[in-house]
């Protein structure tokens, strides 16, 4: 059995291990495919050292089959097909006991404080997996979890037909985020910098802008008749971004957080008292945006073998971390079970 683990200073080791027998309340996973995100690659970075016990066995998305439960586990058997809501939280905080476990004030996001996904054989607690139907295949069910990121993002902007929504930051994400508003109803602007990335994004019938090119400003104000944005969603994580996008959402139209700020930002405040705005914060998922996010993929809402820009044996995750980060893929899965005779 291999496993795949981030040992510090930027490096991957893959390596042999023994499986553990599952406790009584686990289920052991055959892990078929890891999708790798930004947040893997900022844990490859050693941005998050502080945070992960190190080695860690990284991956969060992912879709495996179950191959042998706990004496207690009575809900799953070997063979049934899952995923994993990667969270785990304590329940008495004020977060949970407020119905907001989610978002949990000690959460457990497995794969980052606790081992995750990149490895042959995973035992998991039974109550994270999410049962997967026949409709959708082990290889677009790895893209669950970010779709039930978008869709979470989507649900908590209220988002509702035929108003304009603006998308700051054309990665998987964003992109996903535009493909279940679309499916609502919405009209989607998508601004992303990257030309390969605005290739693919035209290509599903969106309209991309380069906003280095354009005046977004003006841009956003033609297209909305001078109304302005009905949502913009920020999911660039850039300061520029967020000092400028504030310019274009309409009166008391909402600037939704999905990126990851690490950095405080500037911000113009004026324009939120003078328009009436509204920030609003959006993280992860509830177990609901997971069972919605399935639901997209199986319909076919979104488009997987167009987002999935290549599959890579467990033996490549290096190579895989290399071409997410020169900005050559979209998504990249790693396939755990195989691994190349290189
Ligand atoms: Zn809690």
């Amino acid at each position: 059995m291999l496993q795949a683990q981030y040992v510090g200073d930027r490096k991957i080791s893959i390596s042999e291990y023994t499986p553990k027998n599952p406790e009584a309340n686990e289920v052991q996973i055959r892990v078929s495919y890891v999708g790798l995100c930004g947040t893997d690659l900022h844990v490859v970075h050693g941005s998050m050292d502080k945070r992960v016990d190190i080695p860690l066995c990284f991956g969060h998305e992912m879709s495996g089959v179950v191959e042998t439960v706990g004496s207690s586990v009575t809900q799953w058997k070997a063979g049934d097909f899952v995923t994993v809501m990667p969270l785990d939280w304590d329940g008495t905080c004020p977060a949970c006991l407020s119905g907001h476990q989610h978002i949990c004030q000690n959460l457990n996001f497995v794969g980052i404080d606790s081992p995750g996904a990149l490895q042959t054989l995973w035992n998991v607690a039974e109550n994270w997996l999410v049962r997967l139907p026949n409709s959708i295949s082990l290889l677009n069910a790895a893209l669950v979890e970010p779709v039930a990121v978008a869709f979470h993002d989507v649900k908590r902007a209220e988002v509702k037909p035929d108003e304009k929504i603006v998308i700051i930051g054309g990665g998987p994400i964003g992109l996903l985020i535009g493909l279940v508003a679309r499916n609502i109803g919405a009209e989607v602007l998508i601004v992303e910098l990257d030309s390969n990335r605005r290739e693919l994004i035209d290509s599903l019938g969106f309209k991309s802008v380069d906003s280095t090119k354009i005046d977004l400003e003006e841009y956003v104000n033609l297209w909305t008749g001078t109304k302005g944005a009905d949502t913009v969603f920020e999911v660039s994580g850039s300061s520029v971004a967020v000092l400028n996008c504030i310019d274009l959402v309409k009166v008391r139209g909402k600037l939704i957080i999905v990126a990851i700020h690490g950095q405080p930002r500037e911000i113009k405040l004026q324009r939120v008292f003078w328009r009436e705005l509204s920030i609003i914060g959006v993280r992860v998922y509830e177990r609901t945006d997971f069972e919605s996010a399935i639901d997209l993929i199986a319909s076919g809402v979104i488009p997987s073998e167009k987002i999935i820009s290549a599959v890579l044996p467990l033996s490549k995750l290096t190579e895989a971390i290399e071409r997410l980060e020169k900005g050559l893929a979209m998504k990249i899965l790693i396939d755990v079970q195989q691994v190349s005779a290189e």
